[in-house]
């Protein structure tokens, strides 16, 4: 159970790269768990070697009594290599998984595509284990940058659920209206799985305006001027971030959300100083 009856959560972490990243990744991993939080997410890398990372670091929470939830995603993904993916989360005990089409490495790295959209990978993971994993599919307030419509992209979402999706996580957003918004879209569509808001807390910002251009998440104007004032200021900025952050979760909580689901970045502080806000 979590620290705090009000609101339940969970955590995303990547997959470090370097040896010194995954010190500090164990180091927010045991901060991050005196909150106690319902799992930790892990996101599945663009490359081979990167993919590789997520499936050990899925191994070390585990083996620390930690729920983990892999993230799987379609790039280069086989029929023969989800099969022993799924082998192996099952041996070690994981009972969710986080299914997404995945972005593709930013390099040229040569890549297998035998799964399209995150919907076949979806039908794959059934087929092969039928309902022994959660699934999890991720979804979009402010739209996929790539859906031609908002309906479209809600069809799609819909075509997850379809396909066995049994919860959702949003992308991160900052206006609540757009969250809001989706949930009552959503419900026009009859889709009735949880939709759990995604919540990026605010660290650098360079990276965060290079993140939601590319994913297609708002920041307003106002918020966008203040973060930029600050952007020589690290300090400064991730003080304003978790006090922004922080009401933007207590107003999604005033209006009868139960979870959340923090993009921690590796970092615990700032995730960690938000919840405790809220509590
Ligand atoms: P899909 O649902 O497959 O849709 C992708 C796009 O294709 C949408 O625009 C959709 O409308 C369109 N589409 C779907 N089906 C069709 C069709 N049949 N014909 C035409 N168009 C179609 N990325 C990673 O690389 N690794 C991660 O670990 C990772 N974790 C994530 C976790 C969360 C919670 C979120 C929100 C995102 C994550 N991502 C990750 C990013 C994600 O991979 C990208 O946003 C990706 O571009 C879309 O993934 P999806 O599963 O939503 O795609």
């Amino acid at each position: 159970m979590s620290v705090c009856q009000k609101f339940n959560f969970s955590f995303e972490v990547f997959p470090p790269k370097t040896k010194k990243g995954l010190e500090d990744l164990n180091q927010t991993r045991q901060e991050l768990c005196q909150l106690k939080p319902k799992y930790f997410s892990v996101t599945f890398g663009a490359g081979g070697s990167l993919q590789q990372k997520s499936l050990e670091v899925v191994r070390q929470f585990v083996a620390h009594g930690i729920a983990a939830t892999p993230h799987i995603s379609c790039v280069n993904m086989t029929q023969q290599r989800l099969q022993a993916l799924l082998c192996e989360y099952k041996q070690l005990g994981v009972k969710q998984l986080l299914v997404i089409q995945g972005d593709l490495p930013s390099d040229d790295t040569q890549i297998k595509i035998e799964f399209n959209y995150a919907t076949e990978l979806i039908a794959a993971i059934r087929k092969m284990t039928d309902n022994y994993f959660h699934i999890i599919v991720a979804a979009y307030p402010e739209f996929h940058p790539r859906a031609t419509s908002p309906a479209m992209d809600i069809e799609n979402f819909k075509r997850k659920i379809e396909a066995g999706a049994n919860s959702a996580i949003t992308q991160f957003f900052f206006n609540s209206d757009a969250y809001f918004r989706f949930i009552e879209a959503c419900d026009k569509f009859s889709i009735r799985i949880p939709i759990i808001p995604g919540i990026t807390p605010i660290m650098n910002y360079q990276k965060l305006v290079q993140f939601s251009t590319a994913c297609g998440a708002e920041i307003p104007l106002w918020l966008h001027k203040h973060l930029k004032s600050y952007s020589d200021d690290p300090i400064s900025l991730q003080e304003i971030g978790i006090e922004f952050v922080s009401k933007l979760c207590h107003g999604l909580l005033q209006n009868g959300v139960k979870e959340f689901h923090f993009y921690t970045l590796n970092r615990a502080e700032p995730t960690y100083r938000i919840i405790q806000n809220l509590i």
